[in-house]
Formats: C-alpha cells, structure tokens, sequence
C-alpha cells in the first residue's frame, strides 16, 4: 500500500547532552534523520516530509545527500506546530495513509510499517506500542506507591493515520496545549487509535547511553557487499581513449555505443552487483539511441544513487585496467580523483591499478583493452 512519511527532526534533543541537536549526531557515520528517512523509503514511502529547524534546511540537504523522494520544510515552535507544517507540505490527497516518525528512532523497517498500515485498514489511526515490562513506582527519591501495570503500554512511532484525519484532529486540538504524540490529538478528537505490536528496535535515542547501545545495533543491522564488474572494449580510430572518466591522449580510440570508458563500466558493473541491481545493459541498452556517444559518468552516478535508495552507501573501489598502452601510471592519480568525485568517496577509498598481459592476448595484440572491478558497499541488512 502506497503512504507518505513525516519524519519530525525540528526539537533540540537536550537531555542527549551537549553538542549538536540530537537529530544531526551520527550514529555509524550517519546522522540520525537519515537513518529514520531511509528507513521509511526503503520501507516504500512514496514521498517523505522531513521537518527541522528554520535554521537547519541546508543541513538537511547535507544529511539527506544522494537520497531521492524527501523534501524539507522548517517546523514551528512546537511538535504540534511542526507536524502540521510536515502534513501541510505532503502531496498525496486527504485518504492517503500518512506515518509519523521521530528522527530519534532510526531503526525503523518495512515490518514496522507493513503493520500499521494494515491495522489503519480498520481504525482512525495505528501505534506501535509495548507492554511495560518494568515494575513502575511513584515517588520522589522514595517510593510513594507501586503502580498497576495492567493495561498500560509505551507508544513508539511511527504512528499510522490517514493525512484528512489527522489534520482535521489537530484542528480540533487547543491552542497552546502540547500533545506528546499524534495518536494523543487523534484519541482526544474522538477517533480510533489501534495498537500493533512495537518493537524495541523503535527505541528513541534520548540520553547519551542511548547513542552507545544505538552504535551496537547499528553495526548489526548493517552488511558489507561485495560487487565486480568485467569490461571490455575494442581499439578503432581516434586520437584519445576515455578511461576512469578521464580523457588520455592516445594513438587509437575505443570503439563502443557510448563513451567506450572501460574503466567505468566495469565500475559500473560492480556497483549494481554489490546490490543485485542487474547490469548495466539492463540499465542503459546500447540499443538505445539516448547513450550513443554518452558520457559513462552518468551510468556510474546512476548506480550509486540505486544504492543510496536501498539505504546504502559506498565504502571503497578498485579498479583495474589491462593493457600494453596507454601508459596508465602517468594518469593514476587523476582518474582516483574523478571516480572518488562520482562514487562520492574520499580519494584514499579509491584505487586505480594498471597491468599488461605481456604481449599475450587481446589486451596483449593491443586490439582492445580490459577493466576489471571490486567495490565494498554497506547496506541495512
Ligand atoms: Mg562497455
């Protein structure tokens, strides 16, 4: 079922201590409302709303870079105002279902999500929430009394409700007064709030020790994948070869539909199939007209933004190019810094290796050269 996401990223977060607000600390070199905005895309959000301080809208396109599907807007002076400035800025019409979600919970999952909307399927909104598990006791410093924990339950978001409904709930909600969360506007509006089962994985990060269990599940939750990718390409005419994204001056050219760049095919190649994208035929068929002559940058950026979609991000590459010549040790460093700039990499995550096959073979005979490639990609699990 298609939904759209508000992820609300505008509060300060101050008992997470000092420092940046909490929203923009990084968890695994991420920051915190990139992990819950990927999660509800990679979750299938057609759209989602992400909401932060006036001040933060370029941090936000810093955090969110690579990432396709969000807009942001500045939130107000409150969570209720901030909400309401989140659903205003949606695109999907009134019956659509809508979810709710604090940047401080950044382990949000498709199962999370699949369970609220089928529980919206029959109410005016969807929670997940948790029995307490804990003995819970009034006091001061001293126990004042010991409290039932019957039928009492901690609410996680995100929190579930089709877009007309919650708005005309906090319409309906008093100036000045500050629900804790939206399912608390939706109940006082009269409406049906259901309860599916939460997950302590939807844990918001609120105190510093929060942050350190966080890195832990973080580093679980993610894998390294592999990709490689093979190219091959024919010497012709020309005066230059392309290679790595990088024009060498050469006694030959490469033959080929597009640009011919070996080097970035065979990167390209090992992009998608670090994440099982298929290849780059499947992506950019040289029966179509659109590559002729094309620049191989693009197929190369396209397959990094296929992993940021799937919540990935690029670790390291390796690129080796096979031939007597050109010459590649000259050019070495220039094409680590294109294909650094492309994978949006630092440049010491990148290496370029040159080899011959000692006269032996095609590479040897000079009728083409060969590029051959492995990439480290990080994905949720
Ligand atoms: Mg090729």
């Amino acid at each position: 079922m298609s939904f759209s996401g508000v992820v609300v990223a505008a509060g300060q977060g101050q008992r997470a201590g000092p420092g940046e607000p909490k929203a923009w600390r990084r968890l695994g070199a991420r920051p915190l409302v990139r992990w819950s905005v990927e999660g509800l895309l990679s979750a299938g959000a057609r759209e989602v709303v992400v909401v932060v301080a006036p001040n933060r809208l370029a941090h936000a396109d810093e955090a969110l870079f690579g990432l396709a599907g969000w807009t942001a807007v500045a939130g107000g002076k409150s969570r209720a105002e901030s909400v309401q400035a989140g659903l205003a800025a949606l695109t999907c019409g009134a019956d659509e279902p809508v979810l709710i979600h604090d940047a401080a919970r950044p382990f949000v999952a498709r199962a999370h999500v699949d369970r609220l909307l089928a529980a919206l399927a029959q109410a005016d909104g969807a929670v997940p929430a948790l029995p307490v598990a804990d003995t819970l006791k009034r006091g001061d410093g001293v126990i004042a009394e010991t409290v039932s924990r019957d039928q009492l339950w901690r609410a996680q978001t995100p929190q579930a409700f089709r877009l007309g409904r919650l708005m005309a709930a906090y319409l309906a909600w008093p100036t000045g007064a500050e629900p804790t969360d939206d399912a608390g506007v939706v109940e006082r509006d009269g409406g049906r709030v259901a309860m599916v089962p939460g997950d302590p994985m939807l844990m918001k990060l609120t105190y510093p020790e929060d942050f350190l269990m966080a890195e832990q599940l973080a580093r679980a939750s993610r894998i390294m994948r592999t990709g490689f990718g093979v190219d091959a390409h024919r010497f012709g005419p020309g005066d230059a070869v392309w290679l790595g994204g990088v024009r060498i001056a050469h006694d030959r050219g490469l033959v080929g539909h597009s640009d011919a760049d070996a080097g970035l095919h065979a990167l390209t190649d090992a992009v998608l199939g670090a994440i099982a994208a298929g290849d780059i035929g499947q992506h950019f068929p040289p029966s179509d007209p659109r590559w002729k002559g094309a620049s191989s940058d693009q197929f190369l950026t396209h397959a990094v933004s296929l992993v940021a979609a799937q919540g990935g991000r690029m670790i390291s590459a390796d690129l080796t190019l096979i031939c007597e010549r050109p010459k590649i040790g000259p050019h070495r460093d220039a094409l680590r810094a294109r294909i650094a700039e492309l994978l949006g990499l630092p440049i010491d995550r990148v290496s370029v290796k040159a080899t011959t096959t000692e006269g032996m073979g095609f590479t040897g005979r000079e009728e083409g050269l060969m590029a051959q490639a492995v990439v480290n990609v990080d994905t949720p699990a």
